[in-house]
């Protein structure tokens, strides 16, 4: 921690060189904690953050906190920065209400704000929790991210790392991620997965610490949006033999639905995987499984159908737990899945895989047949790309 009280005042380490703070511990200066009144010993070393640390740390709350090198130093830039755009900026912050300490808060004209630095990986229901508890005390939360990312060509990102992503109509899913150690942010945007744990995005944009500004504003807006359509194939038969090569024991439910249905899994229609740009984000499973369901339950029915029948459709096998929403815990999406399903439906009319029959109702083209051995695939291939190409300028 950063802070401690001082004859109950709050003292700051951020407002001291290492030299003042070196000679206010040999002049034996008393630091007490602010949460839980024990005594605190004052760390000034050469590479980490100048810090207060318990001299036993029996049951304070801020035992929970994670206080790594890389989060004190992303605490102390984060309030410099902040401080220097507010008067009211505080470092750990405790809510009593809530029972919960920002790492740093701010009070601005109209709101206010805490943001929360996190490090180390915490069960996603808590991160929800801490927000709801932010929200109704009427606090924004801010959550940051700090843990180091893989990226190559495609950016991983673990469960808990996901949970930061967020959404708006211009960047689509994006994801801020802080880097400490060269005092700046990268954002990744127009996040789209490729499979459960690996996303399609452009190289990020680098925003300096002394740039940002609350709410968070983009300086520029030369963002490059990747273009998902191209790659997806490429993807999808990636995907495809993966699940093929650890199905070796047969019990993968999806599968085992696709061969009773007597379907190929390989030779699967290309339009059964689209991706569905932007909110397909929204599910966690692969494309080809979800939509293979939409077909089976809706499509393959020769019927006339709707968004809402497909819909109910869908949500049903969320229910039965076919399928699973992504943990996205700071996205609020109204009629998130209806609006999947509204994409891709779409998608199809597009191929003209089906039409509309009037306003709300749709039908197949043509009855469904999957492709039982390679030569019906290549000529279903043969016809699909033409079609996909026509949709690609379109978009
Ligand atoms: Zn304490």
């Amino acid at each position: 921690m950063l802070t401690a009280l001082v004859n109950q005042k709050i003292f700051t380490t951020i407002h001291f060189t290492r030299e003042d703070l070196k000679r206010v511990r040999s002049d034996g200066m008393q630091f007490q904690c602010p949460y839980c009144s024990s005594g605190l010993i004052l760390r000034i070393g050469n590479r980490n953050v100048p810090h207060f640390a318990h001299v036993s740390h029996a049951g304070c709350i801020v035992e929970k906190e994670n206080e790594s090198p890389k989060h004190l130093l992303s605490k102390q830039l984060l309030y410099d920065r902040l401080n220097s755009l507010y008067k009211n900026v505080k470092l750990e912050h405790y809510l009593k209400e809530i029972k919960q300490i920002a790492d740093i808060y701010v009070k601005t004209d109209d709101r206010e704000i805490a943001i929360e630095i996190q490090c180390s990986t915490i069960p996603i229901p808590e991160m929800e929790e801490r927000t709801h508890g932010y929200h109704r005390n009427g606090i924004t939360p801010f959550w940051i991210l700090t843990q180091s990312l893989k990226r190559k060509e495609l950016l991983k990102l673990s469960t808990f790392q996901q949970a930061f992503i967020r959404y708006s109509p211009d960047l689509h899913y994006f994801l801020l991620h802080f880097l400490p150690e060269i005092s700046s942010f990268h954002l990744y945007t127009h996040l789209y997965p490729v499979s459960n744990s690996r996303f399609l995005t452009e190289a990020p944009v680098t925003i300096p610490v002394d740039q940002i500004t609350l709410p968070f504003t983009i300086p520029n807006a030369s963002l490059q949006h990747p273009n998902p359509f191209s790659a997806w194939n490429h993807y999808r038969m990636k995907w495809i033999y993966n699940k093929l090569n650890y199905n070796k024991t047969g019990r993968d439910a999806f599968l085992r639905e696709v061969y009773g249905e007597g379907d190929t899994f390989l030779y699967l229609p290309l339009y059964i995987g689209l991706p569905v740009i932007p909110h397909g984000m929204m599910i966690k499973n692969h494309e080809v499984e979800w939509q293979y369901y939409i077909w089976k339950d809706s499509l393959k029915k020769c019927g006339a159908f709707t968004v809402e029948s497909v819909y109910h459709g869908l949500n049903k096998r969320l229910i039965e737990g076919h399928i699973e929403l992504r943990g996205l815990p700071l996205i609020k999406i109204e009629e998130g899945l209806r609006n999947v399903v509204r994409g891709y439906l779409s998608l199809l009319e597009g191929l003209k895989v089906i039409e509309r029959t009037d306003d709300q109702h749709f039908q197949q083209t043509n009855t469904w047949s999957c492709p039982n051995h390679f030569s019906a695939f290549e000529k279903h291939r043969h016809d699909f790309f033409p079609k996909w190409k026509h949709i690609l300028k379109k978009v």
